[in-house]
């Protein structure tokens, strides 16, 4: 693989371990751009994205075979914790749970990656970007 590319394109772990959970009103229902559809209440105040809250967790909007190929179906409307969620090593910056929800898939951590930051985008790879999120942890 190029160093070039971002290896989120050929992962997808993190939406298919932790619960992606975010303050209701990111959803549709209430003025945000998560179409409420793909959520599921979780509290008064909270939701998240259906699926990431079961007992083998995988986002509704998680398209392709973790892995091999994968892309987010909502990218430009996922909820916050998705795009705080970064890959590790990005920026020099270790991110355990990217590490760990790779791990829980079979996938090695990402140190060829730690300390160099990707200069092609998940997006202009035609698939969506680094699923930032999770919350809580499933692992
Ligand atoms: S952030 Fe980490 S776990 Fe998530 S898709 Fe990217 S490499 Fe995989
Ligand atoms: S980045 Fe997309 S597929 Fe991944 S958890 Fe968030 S909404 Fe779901």
């Amino acid at each position: 693989m190029s160093n070039n590319v971002n290896p989120c394109v050929s992962c997808g772990a993190c939406c298919a371990a932790y619960r992606v959970s975010f303050y209701w009103a990111e959803a549709s229902d209430g003025g945000g751009g998560v179409p409420v559809t793909l959520t599921e209440p979780l509290g008064l105040m909270m939701r998240n994205m259906r699926g990431t809250n079961d007992r083998a967790p995988r986002c509704v909007a998680l398209a392709g075979e973790i892995g091999q190929c994968v892309s987010c179906k909502i990218y430009a409307d996922r909820p916050s914790p998705c795009r705080e969620f970064s890959l590790s090593g990005d920026n020099g910056v270790v991110n355990d749970r990217c590490d760990r929800a790779r791990a829980r898939h079979g996938l090695p951590p990402l140190d060829a990656w730690r300390f160099s930051t990707p200069d092609e985008s998940y997006v202009s790879q035609g698939a969506s970007p680094v699923p930032d999120h999770v919350q809580s942890a499933g692992l």
